[in-house]
């Protein structure tokens, strides 16, 4: 994760700081070049800037220009654009028009970002095991086609069981081909009962099925999972209503995938427009090197991630940790 932002950002600040503290230095030089004087004299003039500015000031207009680089590297790692301007203007407050002293510009910025992405993700923590207070506890998962849904389901089952919780599965993607059979294979696997109904039968039906099969057998915990649809298709997502309706869940799981960067903050804006989910699981966090979608998906929707993909396995399921984040970052 962040393979590649990682190494651009600690140069790009290295960049930027060298660059804002020359800022001074190269107007006074300029200023020299220009006058009509001999060489020698120009030469020890420079030299003598050089050993004088220790501090310098930058304008709104040049600070815009040395973001730039900043700005490109964060696109081009998917960061979402209301993200990038959070920093850059929590960035310009700290060094526009103040007085920057020679060796403490990187500091600066690096202590500034940090502050930004501490900020995107102040969220109280949350203990899905702690969370679960009645019973059944109803969870449902949504998302597009593809994204990981269904091997979340499994995790999370997976560390429902490992807490010694009883859950069932509702199958209630009664839409994709084979993706009833891929959850039973998973309830298989993990020895946990799948309801299901035929395909093209009544999602909402077979969710409420699940969870009055959890009432009568005193099982903790139902988990939904639901038809990956396009955020895009009002169809399908008046569909995802009606589960949502019915089912009463306790807990709506976005499911996005990392590497899609800037679609998956898109696809958690529609879902949470739609149903309003209460937090996001992000898959496929171990083969995304970029990492934009992990710094952006919250701010842009104000939902905590819960946890993140790290694999194909069921144990492959960790808890969002910022700090991992900024550490990995080197910030
Ligand atoms: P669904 O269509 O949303 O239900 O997606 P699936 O659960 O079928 O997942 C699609 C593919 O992504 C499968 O091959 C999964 O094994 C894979 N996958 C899911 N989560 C992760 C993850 O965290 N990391 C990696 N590397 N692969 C994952």
């Amino acid at each position: 994760m962040f393979k590649f932002l990682k190494d651009k950002i600690g140069k790009a600040i290295k960049s930027i700081s060298k660059k804002t503290e020359e800022v001074k230095e190269k107007e006074e030089i300029k200023k020299v070049k220009e006058k009509e004087i001999k060489p020698e004299e120009k030469k020890s003039l420079i030299k003598k800037i050089k050993e004088r500015v220790t501090t310098t000031k930058i304008s709104e207009d040049k600070f815009d220009e040395l973001f730039w680089e900043l700005e490109v590297i964060l696109l081009e790692n998917n960061v979402a654009t209301e993200v990038i301007d959070l920093f850059k203007g929590d960035l310009k407050e700290k060094l526009v028009d103040k007085a920057l002293k020679r060796g403490q510009v990187q500091e600066i910025i690096k202590k500034s970002l940090k502050e930004s992405i501490e900020n995107l993700f102040r969220f109280e923590e949350f203990d899905l095991i702690k969370n679960i207070n009645k019973k059944p506890y109803v969870i449902c998962f949504v998302g597009v086609n593809g994204s990981g849904k269904t091997t979340t389901i499994a995790k999370v089952a997976n560390l429902l069981l490992e807490k010694k919780l009883k859950c069932v599965l509702a199958a209630a993607d009664t839409f994709r081909a084979a993706s009833i059979e891929q959850l039973e294979k998973h309830g298989k696997k993990l020895g946990v009962k799948v309801i299901k109904q035929g395909y093209g039968s009544d999602p909402a039906a077979v969710a409420f099925d699940a969870i009055e099969h959890a009432k009568a057998k005193g099982l903790d915990v139902v988990l939904i999972d639901t038809a990956g649809r396009m955020h895009s298709n009002k169809n399908l997502l008046a569909e995802m209503r009606k589960i949502i309706d019915v089912s009463k869940p306790d807990l709506k799981i976005f499911v996005g995938e990392s590497i899609t960067g800037n679609d998956c903050v898109e696809q958690a804006k529609s879902f949470n427009d739609a149903i309003n989910f209460d937090g996001i699981i992000l898959s496929k966090a171990d083969v995304d090197e970029k990492g934009g979608a992990a710094i952006s998906v919250s701010y842009v929707t104000g939902k905590p991630v819960l946890f993140w993909g790290v694999g194909q396995g069921y144990k492959d399921l960790e808890k969002f940790d910022k700090d991992k984040i900024l550490e990995t970052l080197n910030l």
